[in-house]
């Protein structure tokens, strides 16, 4: 079992250079959201078994090429503005990985009329509280914090971290309201029970009353890589 905290120290090693940033793929458009341009990073510190992120996630130092902040966001900015997107979006890993990166794509984000969708496991947010102070800087900036699962057990269980790192997850939430950051949770509900969805609301609700309202669903998307991760591991999704 493996602590998501140190393995992001070990991945921000090798996908991060300053304030520039590893990616693996050229800014697409993509139809999430309504429409958004996303681009695409490297390395991750989970490894959840139900993650489309393959290679670039398990072999950060063997794909990809350093961009500046500038660069992303250009990018990003050119194929919003060419299909009329306002959002955009870092995804294929864990942006939270380069703060300084990502800041620096919030501070241009901010100058412009576009809108950024921070998809995040949440755990660097949760364990240090000064991330979600300087995110709520940023006024063009949504977070999705992406609960891997409904308790500690099943959190290690689907991504083989330490089962204590889930309450990073939950504490990302809290840090997130304290600093007035606009935000929702999401559950990925493919591997819940429905008594763990209850224990889970349970969580949420002793956080903030709010918080299990606001819980958007995500599902499983069975792409050839996953199925066979999932074989391995021997899980099945129960939905
Ligand atoms: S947090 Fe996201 S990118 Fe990282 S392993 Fe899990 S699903 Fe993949």
């Amino acid at each position: 079992m493996y602590d998501p905290v140190i393995l992001a120290q070990h991945t921000r090693k090798i996908v991060v250079r300053g304030n520039l940033r590893k990616y693996y793929r050229k800014v697409r458009s993509e139809r999430w959201y309504g429409g958004i341009a996303g681009a695409y990073c490297c390395g991750c510190n989970l490894r959840c078994v139900f993650c489309w992120s393959g290679f670039p996630r398990d072999n950060p130092d063997k794909i990809g090429d350093f961009y500046t902040p500038e660069q992303v966001f250009n990018q990003l900015k050119e194929v919003a503005h060419k299909k009329g997107y306002r959002q955009i979006r870092i995804t294929g890993n864990e942006p939270t990985i380069g703060r300084d990166h990502l800041f620096g794509v919030l501070e241009l984000v901010d100058q412009s009329n576009l809108l950024f969708i921070l998809e995040t496991n949440g755990i660097l947010i949760g364990h240090d509280k000064q991330y979600a102070e300087q995110l709520s800087k940023f006024k063009n900036l949504h977070v999705r914090v992406s609960l891997k699962a409904t308790n500690p057990e099943k959190f290690s269980k689907l991504t083989g971290a330490k089962p204590e790192a889930f309450e990073f997850q939950l504490k990302a939430l809290r840090n997130l309201i304290d600093s007035h950051v606009s935000f929702n949770p999401s559950i990925m509900m493919s591997f819940c029970s429905p008594s763990g969805i209850q224990q889970l609301m349970d969580r949420l609700r002793e956080i903030d009353q709010s918080l299990a309202s606001n819980l958007e669903e995500e599902y499983v998307i069975l792409y050839p890589p996953v199925v066979v991760r999932l074989k391995e591991a021997g899980i099945e999704p129960v939905i």
